[in-house]
């Protein structure tokens, strides 16, 4: 008997490709950043590389959160032949403001939770992202009325898909793994991370990626999670 739904935030519930693009687009603008990578799409190209790989080292311990926030900025403009620390850390701050208020969201977002939470589950945020942004989205997009509970990994001290993250969650709900079910785009920490922790996963596949994930219900739209397939809501002539 599920009780409780578990959704990842970024890529899962808030659109985070348009409203990152979107606080980039501003940056890139404002600080002439043309000068120094020639086009919009060179830069991000780099920064989704620098980004890519300070974060997989935040999520192994071996760099800080603030190697993330401002090296992701740093390392491009030293690529570029023109490191500055300075303008780094101005645009590591500006990118979280900016991209927090961004309050475009995923197909189906809100009739789905609207939907979940008429059925009577607690509605919950499990999430990696940093403390500093994740309730500023949460509020911003309109998220807020539907939740319970809101997990961060930064505050918990442990990311997904540890277990511990999953045991302090289940622990704060008291609840257990069996009466839970996980909605999430990564493989890694959502899916692997249900699987370990005992609760379902579902694993919502928007970009239509490869997948090998046996025994995972994989959903391409948030809508099927109202479907009769996923066993979230009673069955009936209006689902
Ligand atoms: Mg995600």
């Amino acid at each position: 008997m599920t009780e409780h739904i578990l959704f990842d935030l970024d890529h899962t519930l808030w659109d985070f490709d348009t409203n990152s693009r979107a606080a980039m687009l501003s940056i890139f603008g404002r600080h002439r950043l043309a000068l120094v990578f020639g086009s919009y799409d060179n830069f991000h190209r780099i920064y989704d590389d620098c980004n890519t790989r300070l974060w997989r080292s935040y999520a192994d311990g071996t760099v800080a959160k603030s190697d993330v926030v401002y090296g992701r900025f740093a390392r491009p403009l030293a690529i570029a032949g023109h490191p500055d620390e300075a303008l780094a850390r101005r645009l590591g701050d500006e990118y979280l403001r900016l991209t927090s208020d961004g309050m475009a969201l995923m197909p189906h977002a809100i009739e789905v939770l609207s939907r979940l939470k008429a059925v009577g589950y607690g509605l919950h945020i499990v999430s990696n992202g940093f403390r500093e942004v994740q309730y500023r989205k949460i509020a911003h997009s309109g998220l807020g009325r539907f939740l319970t509970g809101i997990f961060l990994s930064d505050e918990i001290g442990c990311m997904k898909p540890h277990k511990p993250f999953f045991d302090h969650v289940m622990a704060r709900l008291a609840t257990t793994p069996d009466r839970c079910v996980l909605v999430g785009d990564s493989p890694e920490s959502d899916i692997a991370g249900a699987v370990g922790a005992g609760i379902r996963p579902i694993y919502y596949n928007s970009r239509g990626l490869a997948c090998d994930l046996p025994g995972v219900r994989v959903i391409a739209s948030l809508a099927e999670l109202l479907t009769d397939s996923c066993g979230l809501v009673p069955a009936g002539p209006d689902n």
